[in-house]
């Protein structure tokens, strides 16, 4: 069975966008004078801009058996490109606020922030993301009804580890944190034997989840955790994946921090590694050959602890493994391996999600590369590239235009202002410029 696609509301009518330089996110060169036509909710034209016929900016008599006018978008000065894939956030982790208040928020509190996120999102130029861990299905299908605005999305809900592991949140006093007591925020799933590990992910598929989330290695975020601590070891991983054959054939990915942990992750079969800092030469061969997808979190990976909240001990861990990390990725996009985009959005701020382009240009990627890693590669790992990811005739169209030129610029796209207007499914869901008429 293929990935479910998550709808959201749909637009109507026919809109030209010209004028706009195209770049479409399969890689190709960038297009000047482009035009893209919206039919309903698909795109409907896509290529060199075509010859005004003036049918466009006169109403049709009833009837006539004329093609509906379009609504003309002049577009010139800027840049058309698909919706954006984030495949790793977290947006039920509030970016303003601390443990503390969060602790004494009400579950509608958690859900309003949650809901806003969500349009920071979308307004980011993400209409589509994949939530590993935290989010539950009620926000997915909140977003597909039109309730909230937000990125189309696939959901993990929890995520796998065993005892002591990254996901799990239990402190050594046994105290748990009150997002971790409530029923509203299924985000941790902890697992030891071969029976847990299938009765969670058996859970997670009654729940609704469309990806698996497994810790093979630990973190930096959790009580008492470190990357180099083991996590769900290979055979599990395998379990998994197995597992979910059987069901939808949802995408099993790993939290896979070390060597150990990519190693565990990939021996078990997981499709993609997230994070991957400790990758090898030896690795990457092993990506390589089986085609396995890295997105490897730069805009967490590159962000270091406020030093008021943390101590000097875990800044200088994480300032090393910023290091080896930013390495390990260089090496992995000059090997080849295939890079997609995700941000860790919520251990990092919300609404800033394509900083993660520049952090890829960064360790080596062009930027056409790195649009094409945060558009189609994204949707084909979530197994959507049929409906989404490129500005293609047929797809579905989702569509964003910005000031910044993502090939020349591509630092600035990290602010959300440089993102003027956004179409979801053919329906204008930002436009800052007013520039749709809509
Ligand atoms: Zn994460």
């Amino acid at each position: 069975m293929s990935a479910r696609l998550p709808r959201t509301p749909s637009g109507t009518g026919r809109t030209r966008i010209v004028g706009a330089t195209l770049v479409d996110g399969t890689g190709a060169p960038a297009l000047p004078d482009a035009e893209v036509e919206v039919v309903d909710d698909r795109i409907g034209y896509v290529g060199p801009r075509r010859p005004d016929t003036g049918a466009d900016t006169e109403a049709d008599a009833v009837g006539n058996g004329r093609a509906t006018p379009a609504t003309v978008v002049d577009a010139r000065g800027l840049h058309v490109l698909p919706g954006f894939v984030d495949l790793h956030v977290h947006a039920a982790m509030p970016d303003d606020v601390g443990p503390d208040v969060r602790a004494g928020w009400f579950p509608e509190e958690e859900a309003f922030s949650t809901a806003r996120t969500l349009a920071r999102t979308l307004a980011a130029g993400v209409t589509t993301a994949r939530d590993l861990s935290g989010l539950t299905p009620g926000f997915r299908n909140a977003v597909a009804a039109g309730h909230i605005t937000g990125p189309r999305l696939h959901l993990a809900v929890a995520l796998l580890s065993p005892t002591g592991g990254h996901g799990d949140p239990v402190a050594p006093n046994g105290s748990l944190p009150v997002y971790a007591q409530r029923a509203t925020t299924p985000g941790w799933c902890v697992v030891d034997t071969a029976d847990e590990v299938v009765r969670a992910v058996r859970r997670l598929d009654r729940i609704g989840a469309d990806v698996i989330k497994v810790c093979t290695s630990g973190g930096l975020s959790t009580p008492g955790d470190d990357p180099t601590e083991l996590g769900v070891p290979a055979e599990h991983v395998a379990l998994i994946v197995a597992e979910m054959r059987r069901r939808r054939s949802q995408p099993v990915t790993a939290h896979a921090q070390s060597e150990q942990g990519i190693r565990e992750a990939l021996r078990g079969g997981a499709a993609s590694i997230e994070h991957g800092y400790g990758l090898t030469d030896e690795l990457i061969e092993e990506m390589l050959d089986r085609a396995t997808v890295l997105v490897p979190t730069l805009s967490a990976l590159t962000s270091l602890p406020d030093p008021a909240r943390a101590s000097q001990e875990k800044i200088d861990r994480k300032r090393w493994w910023r290091d080896t990390g930013l390495r390990a990725v260089a090496r992995a996009v000059e090997a080849g391996v295939t890079i997609a985009t995700g941000t860790d959005a919520g251990v990092v701020p919300h609404g800033r999600n394509l900083a993660e382009l520049g952090h890829l240009v960064d360790v080596g990627m062009t930027p056409l590369a790195a649009v094409r890693a945060g558009t189609l590669v994204g949707a084909r790992t979530m197994g959507l590239q049929e409906h989404l990811g490129s500005v293609t005739t047929g797809k579905l169209a989702d569509l964003v235009l910005t000031r910044a030129d993502p090939l020349t610029a591509v630092h600035a796209l990290a602010d959300p202002r440089e993102v003027r207007a956004v179409w979801q499914s053919g329906r204008v869901v930002k436009d800052l410029d007013r520039i749709t008429g809509a």
